[in-house]
């Protein structure tokens, strides 16, 4: 028995170790998902933990079913910012970074079989052809999404289009107006392109939404909700004055705890 127990006790230890479970619950936020490629690794990947498997991106679209979440779009976040529609009891933000054509090959069927919505962050530069800013060393280039996925996608009511910049830079590391040309050309290319007002932005690496003029520009430009990759869940109301949207990094070796963890405690690992 003191063996049982003393084995418990060290069992959840360990658990401590590895696992939030005793973080306070967060609640009536809006967590938001960010997702980067559907898919297994190829081999030579050094950025493994960025493709989430079909099978565990379907057990987590399960989860949100089976606990009550609701995936909205940006136009519906900000229909309940004006007062037009209130948001759902339990908003969830599925998004997705770069634009990879395994979103619209393994994600997309997915999401239409379970009528849940999700935003998609582009590189307007590399939409129809391949992710150039990566070093092809350690992350092998595969296709980005065609211009005829992008429309069916975002013509099904399911999938909400924002961007990601021109080119996938870093924006700190550039002169101003390189910053402004990132973000407003972008912006602007993408809605000639799609025929809706873009109003989410994501900074690439996540670099610049704690720089206040790399933040001022993007806003600047128009957008209405910006995202970093800072971990956690923004409070809803959002003060956008205060940080962009903070957002739950769903890795490829995620078990479905640290799942539910990253939902309820905005943080499944230490
Ligand atoms: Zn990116």
């Amino acid at each position: 028995m003191i063996g049982t127990l003393a084995a418990l006790a060290a069992a959840g230890a360990a658990a401590s170790c590895r696992w939030n479970w005793w973080r306070p619950r967060v609640t009536g936020g809006m967590p938001a998902l960010m997702y980067h490629k559907i898919g297994l690794p190829p081999s030579g990947s050094k950025l493994a933990k960025l493709w989430v498997s079909p099978t565990r991106f379907r057990r987590q679209l399960e989860y949100l079913r089976k606990n009550g979440y609701t995936a909205i779009t940006f136009a519906e976040w900000r229909d309940a910012e004006a007062g037009r529609k209130p948001l759902p009891e339990k908003p969830v933000l599925i998004t997705f970074d770069d634009g990879y054509r395994n979103n619209y090959e393994l994600a997309y069927p997915v999401l239409r079989e379970f009528g849940m919505k999700a935003c998609i962050f582009l590189v307007y530069e590399t939409m129809d052809h391949h992710n150039a800013w990566h070093d092809p060393a350690g992350e092998p280039w595969i296709p980005m999404l065609t211009w005829a996925q992008i429309r069916e996608m975002q013509d099904s009511g399911l999938v909400e289009l924002g961007s990601h910049t021109m080119k996938h830079r870093s924006l700190p590391s550039l002169p101003p107006d390189q910053v402004r040309w990132e973000v407003t050309e972008s912006k602007k290319r993408l809605e000639d392109k799609l025929g809706r007002e873009m109003t989410g932005f994501a900074y690439p690496y996540g670099a610049g939404a704690y720089v206040p003029a790399v933040r001022a520009a993007a806003l600047e430009a128009g957008y209405r909700f910006d995202f970093s990759i800072k971990q956690g869940i923004s409070t809803l109301p959002w003060n956008r004055e205060a940080e962009a949207v903070k957002r739950l990094f769903i890795r490829g070796d995620d078990a479905m705890l640290d799942f539910h963890l990253n939902l309820t405690r905005g943080r499944a690992r230490l």
